[in-house]
């Protein structure tokens, strides 16, 4: 007898009960952080395998949950397991390697499990498969009992098929009582809908395929044919990780790469995602991209809940071979992803706003090294991180594109010093060559687009005389000015002193200004100087939905108006032949965001505007106003030297332990009752201080500080920011924090956001 036979045989009890069971590993849809564990019944064998949706039992025999199996096993007999109760689904977009990726979110973003498997697989949020109603043409059940009008207008409801049960209880206002009756009756049956899932629901289609596209015959230059080159490479090599930073100037053929790179990886039997920010699904840019594949679905937010679920079920099926889309897209349940693009990786818009906190970017290199697959990220600002990356570590290329295609040129840049003074607050909003630029180019009848680049709350204590601002003594960051207790504050590294009365220049001395200036007041200043002209506002006071975006872009390109005016939204949307002028206004007011970014921020945006501007052949221009015409931010801009802003400002980070050099986690604490949230975010400090010091010397954890936007709503929001060593130690701190019991603060709103990007 063999070894292993021997073993079970003993194992077998003389009861006869087998010695060993299948179990499944369950995460329940909730906020619990652990999994639970829950006997198969043999009936169900064959269908629970992992992804699997179950209704499982609660210790309270009266409630029951929802979950997700995420594992299942053979394990040691044991009668006290409770077993699952109901499965609701054998299979859903929920592949292994989804699951996998959906557990490393919540472990990396420190997020319930359950919290991460919604997010990747939006459907399940959803509590079951959608019940259907079918009418059985029994027409002996009813002899019975006559049916009364309203039964009958039921069955005459299902007369042409089966509908979804809670279309039909809405359009007819059914009572469930009633419709038990029909079923008692055996009238209706009721069933699950395993949704269809072979045709590409019309929704999600880019629009036609267009086989002979113009872009198809382009020749590509040098530096595309080499980028092209080293992305068909990797994917060649069956299974190998490898992540490609494609950094090329606006203009520089990047898209062009992203079509062929596509292509490569369809040749070889796999399928890509390509991720775009949130803007561009917006505009005509995705269309674009959609009718040069043949079996393509785009993720746009519009599509209804269903017609997602249609859209995911197709992908799923292996019926698409390119999903474009936003962050979520990420999670597109392909079956064989090869390559996954993330056009503008340094948006911020790829950063998830709630549980789980995702960066898209970064769990595409993460899906791609559970796969066995390559990431091309593109940009022509790569977020310092990334920069970081693609020179230090080994899994990253640098693929570079360094001049643009054919005879588009760059504008002319000129960066202009602006001023307030007391006198005439406008000089500080349209310097007077702005002012000229705008009436000379309104002559010529051509548009112009100007960029605000302020957010209103944060006020900044400035020099009305010489524009100086005050500045933090330790960090250099812009001070905060809180007018309550007449404190400034850098939120940076929390420094808290009186605020300044005068201006830090010496020789100046000038009385300090606390200052905001706002779109509005730049819209009426430029209706009075310049009635004739056609003004359109684009910001997210008067743009509320999505498609007033879509709309006002549109109008402006079909010279509906003059000028466009608006926040960084404009930047975004920023490609039109006929804008013959860009002004940027304050394009230092990011820089005053106490936000340790705030450099790579404006830097971002200038020479996205420049990038922009000079799309079309021929002369246009873009002036920079800004009351620090020497920041080395702007200087590198204006000639767009990438390398040497980021050689600069790494160097920054890399002193003052920031990202790239250390992973930060920060924690917000909200609550109604003035002192609670306060309270807490200190104990919660200290406790993290304490745990920190046990882990790791590097490990550095904030006082708790008022948040630069200290209200939300009716709550008071204070935060607490680690930063830890790049090797896993955040996760261990919050690991160590949640075994110390400090991650239940008594407040209302408790969030943890791994990676932040915002700081407000
Ligand atoms: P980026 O994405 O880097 O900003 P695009 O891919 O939009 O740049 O390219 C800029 C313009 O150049 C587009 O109009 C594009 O169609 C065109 N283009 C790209 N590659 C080539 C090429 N090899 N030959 C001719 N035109 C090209
Ligand atoms: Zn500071």
């Amino acid at each position: 007898m063999k070894q292993a036979d021997r073993q079970q045989l003993w194992l077998i009890p003389a009861t006869g009960t087998p010695a060993t069971h299948v179990v499944a590993e369950v995460a329940l849809l909730n906020r619990e952080r652990r999994t639970r564990t829950y006997a198969v019944p043999d009936p169900l064998r064959p269908m629970v395998a992992s992804g699997a949706l179950l209704r499982v039992p609660l210790k309270d025999p009266r409630r029951s949950a929802v979950g997700v199996c995420v594992q299942t096993s053979e394990a040691p007999w044991d009668q006290t397991l409770p077993a699952i109760g109901e499965l609701l689904a054998a299979r859903t977009p929920l592949t292994p390697e989804l699951i996998q990726l959906a557990l490393w979110v919540a472990e990396y973003y420190f997020c319930p499990p359950g919290v991460a498997l919604a997010a990747v697989a939006p459907i399940l949020s959803r509590d079951a498969p959608p019940r259907m109603l079918r009418y059985l043409r029994k027409t002996d059940a009813v002899a019975a009992r006559p049916l009364t009008p309203a039964q009958q207008s039921i069955l005459d409801a299902l007369r042409d098929g089966p509908r979804l049960r809670s279309d039909l209880t809405r359009d007819l206002g059914v009572t469930p009582a009633r419709l038990r009756t029909l079923l008692r009756a055996a009238l209706l049956e009721e069933f699950t809908q395993p949704e269809p899932a072979t045709a590409l629901p019309e929704a999600c289609t880019g629009g036609a395929f267009d086989p002979d596209a113009p872009e198809d015959r382009f020749e590509l230059s040098p530096a595309q044919r080499a980028a092209l080159d080293a992305v068909s490479s990797a994917l060649s090599q069956e299974h190998t990780f490898l992540v490609h930073l494609l950094f090329g100037v606006p203009g520089s053929g990047k898209t062009e790469v992203y079509v062929r790179a596509i292509r490569a990886a369809l040749e070889r039997r796999r399928q890509a995602i390509l991720i775009v920010p949130e803007i561009a699904l917006a505009t005509q840019i995705v269309a674009r991209l959609a009718r040069r594949f043949q079996r393509v679905c785009v993720l746009h937010s519009r599509l209804t809940p269903a017609a997602r679920g249609r859209a995911l079920a197709a992908i799923a099926s292996g019926a698409v071979d390119v999903v474009i889309g936003t962050r979520t897209a990420v999670f597109a349940p392909l079956p064989d992803v090869g390559l996954i693009i993330v056009d503008e990786e340094q948006d911020h818009s790829l950063k998830n706003l709630a549980a789980p906190r995702y960066h898209a970017r970064d769990v595409a290199i993460k899906r791609a090294q559970l796969r066995g697959g390559t990431v091309l990220l593109g940009s022509a600002t790569p977020a310092l991180e990334t920069w970081h990356n693609a020179h230090t570590a080994s899994h990253f290329r640098l693929l570079r594109l360094p001049d643009r295609v054919g005879d588009a040129r760059l504008p002319d840049v000129q960066i202009v010093a602006a001023a307030d003074s007391p006198a005439d607050g406008a000089q500080g909003m349209l310097s007077p060559p702005l002012e000229s630029a705008i009436r000379e180019t309104l002559q010529a009848g051509e548009q112009i687009v100007l960029l605000l680049n302020r957010r209103g709350f944060a006020a900044q204590l400035r020099c009305p005389a010489c524009g100086l601002l005050a500045r933090c003594p330790r960090c250099t960051a812009a001070l905060v000015y809180h007018r309550a207790d007449h404190v400034a504050r850098c939120h940076a590294c929390h420094l808290a002193l009186p605020a300044p009365a005068n201006c830090p220049d010496a020789t100046c001395g000038t009385k300090l200004v606390a200052t905001r200036l706002a779109i509005q007041y730049l819209h009426d200043l430029l209706a009075q100087r310049f009635p004739q002209a056609r003004l359109l506002r684009l910001d997210s006071d008067t743009m509320r939905r999505r498609d007033d975006y879509a709309r006002a872009l549109h109008a402006f390109e079909q010279r509906q108006a003059d000028v466009l005016l608006g926040t960084q939204m404009v930047a975004k949307g920023l490609d039109f032949p006929g804008v013959a002028l860009v002004g940027v206004i304050e394009a230092d007011a990011s820089l005053w965001i106490p936000d340790f970014r705030a450099a790579e921020r404006t830097f971002q945006l200038v020479t996205q505007v420049i990038g922009r501007a000079g799309r079309r052949p021929g002369t246009s221009r873009a002036i920079i106003q800004t009351r620090s015409p020497n920041l080395p931010a702007l200087r590198c801009a204006r000639t767009l030297d990438y390398e040497g802003f980021a050689a600069d400002e790494l160097a920054h980070r890399e002193r003052l332990f920031y990202p790239p050099f250390a992973r930060l986690v920060r924690l917000i604490l909200a609550d109604p009752r003035p002192a609670q949230a306060r309270d807490e975010a200190r104990r919660l400090s200290r406790g993290l201080r304490r745990c920190g010091e046990t882990l790791d010397a590097r490990i550095r954890v904030s006082d708790a500080a008022r948040c630069v936007a200290p209200r939300l709503r009716d709550l008071l929001r204070y935060h607490v920011l680690v930063a830890a060593p790049r090797d896993g130690g955040v996760q261990r701190l919050l690991l160590s924090a949640a075994a110390e019991k400090l991650l239940h603060p008594r407040v209302q709103r408790f969030v943890i956001d791994v990676d932040p990007l915002d700081f407000l």
